[in-house]
């Protein structure tokens, strides 16, 4: 317990100084070598282009308040963001026309199914949540109509100023899901027949399939997710990408339905706000101080990468992260009541 506390204070140091990163740089580096070697987990093969990645690729990255990035790994590789777009589109269409207006096009409820579950939430014809297929493909078509022939652009170009670098994305992959990705279609015509959008489903479908397609690697994922973190500043550029009420909303989200299936063993071990993709990526937030990106394409059962959960959840536990651990803030005062 002490030594998590003093961990954590290392967070603290660094808030103050930003330069004394070292301590952590040798922690990230311990967890990294910890986890090198496990190789459980199959790649996503249900989209034909992501059966060819290589898969034993692994790095991890945080992206600090002083804008800084610490690494290690293959944290420069580039790979498909997936289902990590959603918590970002998400973010955009709060920022476009809010909390109440993003609720009649989306409902904020955990689904407990699996992420690409054909269904909507019986009492209002919506989907239950942003972060399943149903979701997003709902916050793409309303994003569609609001922005109009430009929406994808103005997703990747938000997206690159959370990130602080200019993304693109993998035409491969995108064609290779539009050509196969039956069952989003059936979701997308789903949502079309529920008057959630009127735009003709395979445009909308064009968005959503390019959205998971853009390319970033586990450091854009830690700047994108300490942007976040940051209530919406990207601490590298200082430029204002969201709003603070989009902020607030998405990460609460994220909190209750951002890990498909398993986000509530994923709430109670590790108690961050986080977002996966079946690219191998996650994404996790801690709120005010730092963002994480992990890249590990090897996924089980419920299409989480199986590293990249491993390395959360240790990094959570020696730097004390959990949202309600009573001592991760290292109080002295915490510590006399106990
Ligand atoms: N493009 C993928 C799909 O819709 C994203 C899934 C994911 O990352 O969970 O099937």
């Amino acid at each position: 317990m002490d030594e998590t506390i003093s961990r954590r204070s290392l967070l603290d140091a660094i808030a103050s100084d930003p330069s004394s990163t070292d301590e952590l740089e040798i922690l990230v580096k311990k967890v990294y070598a910890q986890y090198l070697g496990n190789l459980k987990g199959e790649l996503a093969d249900y989209i034909p282009e992501l059966a060819k990645v290589a898969p034993d690729q692994f790095g991890i990255a945080l992206g600090l308040p002083s804008g800084r990035v610490v690494s290690v790994g293959d944290a420069n590789a580039e790979f498909t963001i997936q289902s990590i777009s959603k918590a970002y589109t998400y973010t955009m269409l709060l920022d476009l026309i809010g909390a109440d207006e993003t609720l009649k096009v989306v409902g904020v409820q955990p689904s407990g199914d699996p992420f690409n579950t054909i269904s909507l939430d019986a009492r209002t014809n919506r989907p239950l949540n942003p972060m399943v297929n149903t979701g997003a493909i709902a916050v793409a078509g309303k994003l569609l109509e609001l922005l109009g022939k430009e929406a994808f652009d103005k997703i990747l170009d938000t997206f690159s100023q959370a990130a602080g670098r200019r993304l693109s994305f993998d035409q491969k992959v995108f064609e290779s899901e539009r050509d196969t990705g039956h069952r989003n279609r059936a979701i997308g015509h789903l949502l079309r027949a529920a008057h959630v959008y009127e735009a003709p489903v395979d445009d909308v479908l064009d968005i959503y399939f390019k959205q998971c397609s853009i390319l970033v690697t586990a450091a854009d994922l830690a700047v994108m997710g300490a942007t976040t973190a940051n209530l919406g500043v990207n601490p590298r550029t200082k430029q204002r990408v969201f709003g603070l009420d989009p902020v607030r909303q998405a990460l609460s989200v994220m909190f209750t339905c951002g890990m498909y299936d398993g986000a509530g063993d994923w709430a109670c071990k590790v108690g961050l706000p986080a977002k996966s993709g079946v690219g191998g990526g996650i994404l996790a937030v801690v709120n005010r101080q730092i963002g994480i990106g992990v890249f590990s394409p090897r996924l089980d059962a419920s299409g989480n990468s199986v590293r990249g959960q491993l390395s959360c959840a240790k990094l959570a536990e020696d730097l004390g992260l959990h949202a309600f651990d009573a001592l991760n803030h290292g109080s002295s005062f915490l510590r006399g009541l106990l």
